[in-house]
This record gives structure tokens, sequence and C-alpha cells, in this order.
């Protein structure tokens, strides 16, 4: 007997292949993870997202309660699952999977708990989606983008770590509050490490062009008696204070990934502050990977701006990618 369904509809074509063409993944939905799982939905970037981890009643609980709201989405599949088939053919893959900072304890500290997760995740990754862009989330972002590049054998460009990304719109933020007009107006970059040791280019900072550090020379140094410097040690110590508060960071870093996303998947070949192999740039003679500000889009990291730095900025880069490449030399992949 004919059921409802065939009652309903007259098929022109007995069998459809329903393949999809935008898909991202996002593996770990944890807090950051469900931050990004919800900013790239309310976006519109992909037509099916797929959510991976390994605790499942969680993971099919946060699944559900996302397709609940897809009359209000315009996602047409939201799926999950422990295994990564589900993941298969993802565009765009969003790695948040693994430990995050304790009160009061370093990105850097996190390193070797989550490197052992990412040897068991990354493989699996790449053997269900070879043409992904990875983008990685977990800390400490810059050496796990390292190690993610490593292990999934993946060309460079397709590798990215979100690194100053969220640093820089927190700088911003800090900048418009400070001016009184919208961030979106406020320019200016941190780059270098994600976290303690990030570098605000205080040389870039502008408001419609117009050069902050030429309008007052003393910006970002000891003498400046507007103390713009603490500006940016407001941006480092920010998710310690965040995490101090409510335990954990997450709505800035899903609306900076989404923001990562947006731009990947619409192919618009815009510049973000993302962590990148900086090896040969800046007088940097190791493999390891900082923000820089990169050209973006859907093949990964088309191209980086070579950004003028003062003597003093350069080195604080060097210094960082001395830290990350001592960290990285001692880990075992
Ligand atoms: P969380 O503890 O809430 O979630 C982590 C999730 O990862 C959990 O659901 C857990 O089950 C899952 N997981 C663990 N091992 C896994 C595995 N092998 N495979 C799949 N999933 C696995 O943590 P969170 O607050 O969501 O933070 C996640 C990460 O993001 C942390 O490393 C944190 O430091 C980092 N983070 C980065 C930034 C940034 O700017 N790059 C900002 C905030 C947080």
């Amino acid at each position: 007997m004919a059921s409802l369904k065939d009652k309903l509809i007259g098929h022109l074509v007995t069998s459809q292949e329903k393949g999809s063409c935008n898909k991202i993944t996002i593996v770990g939905v944890g807090a950051v993870g469900m931050a990004c799982a919800i900013s790239v939905l309310m976006k519109d970037l992909a037509d099916e997202v797929a959510l991976v981890d390994v605790m499942e009643d969680k993971l099919k609980g946060e699944m559900m309660d996302l397709q609940h709201g897809s009359l209000f989405l315009h996602t047409a599949k939201i799926v999950s699952g422990k295994d990564y088939s589900v993941s298969a053919g993802s565009k765009l893959v969003v790695i948040t999977a693994g430990a995050r900072q304790q009160e009061g304890e370093s990105r850097l500290n996190l390193v070797q708990r989550n490197v052992n997760i990412f040897k068991f995740i990354i493989p699996d990754i790449v053997k269900h989606s070879p043409n992904c862009i990875l983008l990685v989330v977990s800390n400490p972002v810059d050496v796990l983008t390292y190690v993610a590049w490593k292990l999934s054998g993946l060309p460079m460009h397709r590798v990215i770590g979100s690194g100053c990304n969220l640093d820089s719109a927190r700088f911003r933020y800090l900048m418009g509050e400070r001016l009184g007009i919208h961030c979106s107006s406020c320019h200016g970059w941190v780059i270098g490490e994600h976290g303690d040791s990030s570098v605000p280019v205080w040389s870039g900072m502008n408001v419609a062009g117009v050069s902050l550090k030429e309008l007052h020379p003393e910006m970002g140094t000891d003498k400046d008696k507007e103390n713009w410097k603490k500006m940016h040690k407001d941006v480092v110590d920010s998710a310690y204070e965040v995490i101090k508060l409510k335990g954990y960071t997450s709505w800035a870093i899903g609306l900076s990934v989404a923001d990562l996303a947006q731009t990947i998947m619409k192919n618009l070949c815009r510049v973000h502050p993302v962590s990148t192999m900086v090896k040969d740039f800046y007088g940097i003679k190791n493999e390891v990977f900082l923000s820089l500000p990169c050209i973006l889009d859907n093949n990964g990291i088309a191209n980086i701006v070579k950004m003028t730095l003062k003597p003093d900025e350069t080195e604080q880069i060097q210094k960082s990618a001395t830290t990350l490449w001592d960290i990285q030399k001692e880990l075992k992949l």
C-alpha cells in the first residue's frame, strides 16, 4: 500500500544521490565547539554541519538541540557521530577538541595532553576529507597547528590556526571603547603567538587611515601618559579573566572562527591574523606557526601580507618563535 509520503510526492527520478557541497565539520562539542557551531549555522555558511566528539550522549544531545532549531536556520543537514565517517567530504574541519586551561593555567601547559588527542583525530579527519582545510582552535593553538600539519601530511596552506584572530578582535574592541568608535572602524593588528607573547603593532593602528602613532608618538611605550600599552596587557589577560569569571571562554572565539569560515567558504580573499608557517619570514629559521596577516580564500592561505615591523616588534616575534620551537622539538609525534 502506498505510504502517505508516496501519496503526497510524485517522483521525477527513482533515486537521488544527495551529496553536500559545502560541508563543515566541528571536532569537539565543548563550550568552544558549540559556540563555533551556532555561529557557523547562523551565518549560513554550509549545507551540512557535522559534529564529532568522544562523549556520545553529549554529542547526540547537542546535535538534536541544533536540529530542533532547523526551522530558524538554513543548513539542510546537521549530523553527528563518534566515527569520523560522519565528517566525510568536508570542505572545512574546525578542531576544538581537547583539554582547556584551568584557572591561572597557561595555554602552553596544555601541550602534551592535546598532542596525544591530535594523534588520534588528525589521521582520521584526513582519511575521510583528504581535500579539507584544517582550522585548529585547540590550545596551545600555534604549537597544535604545527602538530596538525605534521600529522596530516596536508600542504601548509591548508592547515591554519585561529591564532591572533581573537586577540586582534579583543584589541579592536578595547580600542573602540577608548575612542567611542565601533571596533569595525578601529584598525589594529595583534600578531605572533596567540596569548601571552602576542605582539601589538602600534605603528599600524588607525581610524579612517589616520595613524594613531603619528598623532600620539608615545603610543605603546612606558612614557605614554594615556597608557595605551595597558590595552594590550588587557588583551593578554582577557582569557584568564573570563576563565576566572565563567570557567571558560566561548562566544568570542566562536564568532571569530565563523568569520574565518566565512572568508574560506565564500572565497573572499580577506586578510586575517591567523597562524601559519613563518619559517623564512622576519629572520625566523625554524618550522613554527605564528600569526601574520594572511590572505584567505577557499584554498586556505593564499598569501601573506608583509607588514613593516619595527626592530623591537621583529625581535619579539623571533623570541616567540624560539619559545615555540623549544617546545616543539621536545614533542613526540
Ligand atoms: P571543553 O572541555 O568544553 O570541550 C572539549 C571537548 O573536546 C569535549 O567535549 C571533549 O569530549 C572533546 N574531546 C576530548 N578528546 C577528544 C577526542 N579524542 N576526540 C574528539 N573530541 C574530544 O573545552 P572548550 O572550552 O570547548 O575548549 C576547547 C579547546 O579550545 C581548549 O584547548 C581551549 O584552550 C581552546 N580555546 C582556544 C581558543 C583560541 O583562541 N584558539 C579560545 C578558547 C578556547
